[in-house]
């Protein structure tokens, strides 16, 4: 049956986050998910973090877009090393290690999202019986 979410986003606190973050997908939507998707705008958040390095109990996927490739830049820290990450692109963060973004280029129109695997049991995904990933 095909649910139509309206009333976001939904902002929830997140570990380490200055505020709240707006989720467009959350947990108890369509009748329970295994994933969450927050994230916002960024192109004024230049060198501003907005959080603290933290840890999660779920693997994080941090999702950068921009209206054109290369327009948006984010360093992101995990575990004291830093990875750039260039739109549109997509970085991995296991649970339990400690992390960060910071935006370090983004024209308006960029995004960061950060994607919560709650299916998830290990913190890199295995291949699972009968099923497909
Ligand atoms: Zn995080």
């Amino acid at each position: 049956m095909v649910h139509v979410a309206t009333d976001l986003p939904v902002f929830r606190s997140v570990d380490g986050h200055h505020r709240p973050v707006p989720f467009i997908l959350t947990r108890d939507m369509f009748g329970g998910i295994p994933v969450e998707l927050g994230g916002a705008e960024i192109s004024d958040l230049v060198d501003k973090p907005v959080a603290e390095p933290h840890v999660h109990d779920v693997p994080e996927i941090y999702l950068l877009f921009a209206p054109t490739p290369g327009d948006a830049v984010i360093t992101v820290e995990v575990d004291g090393d830093s990875y750039e990450l260039s739109a549109p692109g997509a970085l991995y963060v296991p649970a339990g290690h400690r992390h960060r973004f910071v935006t370090r280029k983004a024209v308006p129109g960029s995004f960061c999202f950060g994607l919560f695997l709650h299916g998830a049991t290990t913190a890199v995904p295995q291949p699972r019986e009968g099923g497909t990933q």
